[in-house]
This record gives structure tokens, sequence and C-alpha cells, in this order.
């Protein structure tokens, strides 16, 4: 399948205080220097999305959130709606990240309802699927996956905007990741769940891989076919390591 420019996303995850979008800004400064060939997005967490956009302003790094609730406004203590991230500077969110999932409960349902929203707010949603250690231990990698696009990816994704990130779990954060093979084989069953769901329109939508890219394996696992950019966690902290992956696609 053709690949239209690589996209990757750093999740800062509940990391960072004001003082860390000194990371952004070095970021910044280097890619003042020699532009990236790929589009670049950052997902602080949500108090700081306003000022990082300040601190990339004129760059062509974007702003993403981490999480959106589905409706739109209401009695919801604590959380926050596609609209206000839109609102706060964000042009994605990342919706149904393993940790979400699974410390929330959160089903493909409730996933391709923020998806959803997000579309409406005019945020492109970054959609997140990946199998347990158990399930690909069983043999069940592609087929939990390939479940988990068909009723996670709204219809409402079709000719719009957004992403699929293939994150297995049990690479998030371990310092473990698949084989290459492995990789590619659970990204061509994505590509063709998110085709069986979204026909056509969904032939050019990357699919990210994330879990554990480091500078050290970034460019190997980029190569591989069907690989359209990188979900970075722990690695898009630090401004070095995340613009030697960002180098890297
Ligand atoms: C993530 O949480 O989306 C992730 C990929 O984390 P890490 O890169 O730290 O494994």
């Amino acid at each position: 399948m053709k690949q239209s420019v690589k996209l990757i996303a750093g999740n800062w995850k509940m990391n960072g205080l004001c003082a860390s979008l000194t990371e952004a800004e070095a970021l910044r400064a280097e890619l003042e220097k020699g532009p990236a060939t790929c589009r670049v997005v950052l997902c602080p967490p949500a108090t700081l999305i306003d000022r990082m956009g300040v601190a990339l302003r004129g760059s062509s790094v974007e702003v993403g959130g981490q999480d959106c609730r589905a409706e739109r406004c209401g009695a919801y203590t604590g959380d926050i709606s596609a609209d206000m991230l839109k609102d706060a500077g964000a042009a994605w969110v990342i919706v149904g990240h393993s940790e979400r999932r699974q410390g929330y409960g959160e089903t493909d349902a409730v996933v391709a309802a923020k998806a959803t929203a997000a579309l409406e707010a005019g945020l492109a949603p970054i959609v997140c699927v990946g199998e347990t250690l158990a399930e690909r231990e069983a043999g069940r990698a592609v087929e939990v996956v390939r479940g988990q696009v068909l009723n996670s990816l709204p219809l409402a994704a079709g000719g719009r905007e957004f992403a699929v990130a293939y994150e297995p779990v049990w690479a998030i954060g371990t310092g473990l990741t698949p084989t290459l093979e492995q990789i590619e084989e659970v990204h061509r069953a994505v590509r063709a769940a998110m085709i069986e769901r979204l026909g056509l329109a969904a032939a050019t939508a990357p699919i990210l891989y994330g879990g554990s890219v480091k500078p050290d394996n970034a460019r190997d696992i980029l190569a591989v076919p069907e690989v359209g950019g990188a979900l970075v966690g722990g690695a898009s902290l630090k401004a070095a390591d995340f613009l030697t992956i960002v180098r890297a696609a």
C-alpha cells in the first residue's frame, strides 16, 4: 500500500510541568535548523496544551490531547471534551490507549464514541489498538487487533484525517518489542480491517507502531512495510531522543 508522509506522535502521558516545555522549545529549535520530513505531533498533559502551542508557534509541530470524553459538556467531573481540547489548540487526540482501556474499562464502543466526538470537534483521532501478552501467546494477536479496529473505528472517520496506532500492550514501557515480521503481520491486518470498515478511504491513513520505540530501534521499525509512523511514550520526553526518532522517519 502506498504510504504518505510518516507521522511521529509523542505521548507525554502524566509527565511534564511547565518547565518541561523547554524540551518542546529545544525540539522546535532543532527543527528550525533542519525541518522534519515527517509530521510531528506532541501530546502533553491537558494542562500544557495551550502553553505548548505557544512554545511551538511558527513550527510545524502539532499539539494533541491524550484522551477526550465522548460527550461535549456536562456533569463529568475531571473529564475533558474534544471541543475543549480543540479550544486549547489541539489538532489531534489519542483515544483508546491501553492505559485507558485497561485502567478505566474503556470498551471498543466507548473508544469509537470518543473518536466520533473528536472528529465532530475537528480533531484527528489516533485510535489505539493492541493485544495483551496472553493474547499474543495464545496466537490471537491478529484476531484481537482486527476486532478492535473494526469496532473502535467510527464510520465517521471515512474520508477524514485520522490514524490507527498498533501498540502491543506488553511492549508499552517495557523495552520489549515484537519482531519486525510480527509488526508487519499485524500492520497488514490492521490495514485490511481499516479498509473492510471504511472502504478505500482508509487506504492511506497512517498506521503507527507504538511500544518501546527508542532512538536505536526507530529506523528499523519505521522501515517495515505498512508502518506509517510511531506513537512514542518514554522517548518523547527528551527532545534529543524524540528528535532522533523524528529524523529516522
Ligand atoms: C505509549 O504509551 O503509547 C508508548 C508507546 O509508550 P513507550 O514508548 O514508553 O513504550
